[in-house]
């Protein structure tokens, strides 16, 4: 039976939790969007530890309701005051313009300048992240000390972007198991300098990526790598006759920062994973929290959109929005912990473990009870389960294994821990009174 081995893999040194802290330090400073290189920079990066596929969805493709955008790039962007000083500077932090900026070089009065700067009154020193992806607009995003401080009458404002034909980029890595039914994991990629919403997703996701390879699963599992909102519509509208396949799915997202966990239901909300990923949080603290669906957020707003209505649930740490440094520049490397990092990756591998051992076995003996003693399991103790307790697990287990019922329902029909379960089980394979029900 697979356990989940935490320190499988690591390399010399480091813990898992440090590893992906460091990945997520070497794609911090890049500029990535919804579209354009820093995106490709980021998952060339990523290819590098996961075979991932790179897909490109040239601009102006239409996807459902909407179309693939123009791509986006950007070079250099500065405000320079009388004196030809840079008192603004993309240099410093890709937060400071205002992303899918479109270009612009020319000398402005402070008061155009002030209508196009976005700031914080509450965190003088924090840049907020701002986008205009959709409504064509320049802009720079500034601390409010640095706001105060222009007072100049005119500025040389540049921004050295390009806005032009090109494509949406996004990735895809495909493990195959035992059946063709499939476990979708998607993390958004299009967000440049913050490191929790959005860094610590593709650091957790390509982790249990690479330890799910390494592992016989019984189903499959896709990862994609798209970018918020328009990227899952671009993959729902490119994979439509795949989406059949998706048994269940996470959005993976916030996962670094030292809240405890919460889990928003699909909408179809009770659901297996809905299910299995309560039980999995509730087992470890009694501080995580469930929630039920909504339609916002991330892109379980698209899988869940009532075309798809597909088994997909939110995990993350401290929600969207629900903590101070959420989309701005303290949404940084202090901000998440290689021991969050490392919990959130054990918290994903548990509840995937979990739903790919949840197995409807039937039970081979069923007209009353199989004679255990002669079996060898009378006195069989369950891991540190008295031999008692696991007595009741195999009744339970024989009682209720009549195809229908997964290991997980009859742990909670018994009131038994799932592991429990799942030993019981295991046991009783191994001497032939249970067999898998094949799908
Ligand atoms: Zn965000």
């Amino acid at each position: 039976m697979t356990t989940v081995s935490l320190n499988e893999d690591v390399s010399a040194g480091l813990t898992r939790g440090e590893q992906l802290h460091a990945f997520a330090t070497v794609l911090f400073p890049i500029c990535r969007s919804i579209t354009g290189n820093g995106v490709r920079e980021t998952l060339r990066i990523l290819a590098e530890k996961i075979p991932i596929e790179i897909k490109e969805v040239p601009s102006g493709t239409q996807v459902f309701d909407w179309v693939v955008p123009q791509e986006w790039n950007i070079t250099e962007a500065y405000i320079k005051d009388s004196t030809g000083k840079r008192v603004i500077d993309f240099a410093n932090s890709n937060l400071h313009v205002l992303n899918y900026s479109t270009p612009i070089h020319r000398q402005v009065t402070l008061e155009e300048l002030r209508s196009h700067l976005h700031y914080l009154e509450d965190h003088p020193d924090w840049i907020p992240y701002k986008t205009s992806y959709y409504k064509e607009d320049w802009g720079f995003c500034v601390t409010y000390n640095q706001y105060k401080a222009l007072t100049d009458p005119v500025y040389e404002v540049c921004i050295a972007s390009t806005l032009s034909k090109g494509s949406l980029t996004y990735a895809e890595y495909f493990i195959p198991g035992d059946t063709q039914e499939e476990v979708l994991i998607s993390t958004h990629t299009c967000h440049p300098s913050l490191a929790n919403d959005n860094l610590s997703g593709i650091a957790v996701v390509s982790a249990i990526a690479d330890t799910l390879r390494k592992r016989k699963n019984r189903y499959s599992y896709r990862f994609i790598f798209i970018p918020g909102t328009i990227g899952a519509i671009t993959w729902l509208a490119q994979n439509e006759q795949r989406v059949r396949h998706i048994k269940f799915g996470i959005v993976a997202s916030l996962l670094g920062d030292r809240g405890s966990f919460t889990y928003k239901r699909s909408r179809r909300a009770n659901t297996e994973i809905d299910l299995i990923a309560a039980y999995v949080l509730k087992q470890r603290s009694e501080h995580n929290k469930i929630i039920d669906f909504f339609p916002y957020g991330y892109d379980e707003r698209q899988f869940c959109s009532p075309g798809f209505n597909l088994a997909v649930g939110n995990l993350s740490r401290t929600p969207f929005g629900q903590y101070p440094e959420y989309h701005t520049s303290n949404d940084n490397l202090e901000l998440i912990t290689a021991a969050s990092l490392e919990e959130s990756y054990e918290v994903y591998l548990q509840i995937l473990t979990m739903l790919d051992q949840n197995v409807c076995y039937v039970n081979t003996n069923p007209k009353c009870e199989p004679q255990l003693g002669k079996r060898g399991l009378y006195s069989l103790r369950g891991g540190t389960n008295d031999t008692k307790a696991f007595q009741m697990a195999l009744l339970w287990t024989l009682n209720l294994a009549s195809g229908e019922n997964s290991l997980f329902d009859i742990a909670q029909r018994s009131h038994m821990d799932f592991e429990v379960i799942r030993e019981a089980a295991f046991q009783l394979k191994g001497v032939g009174l249970l067999t898998e029900e094949k799908t």
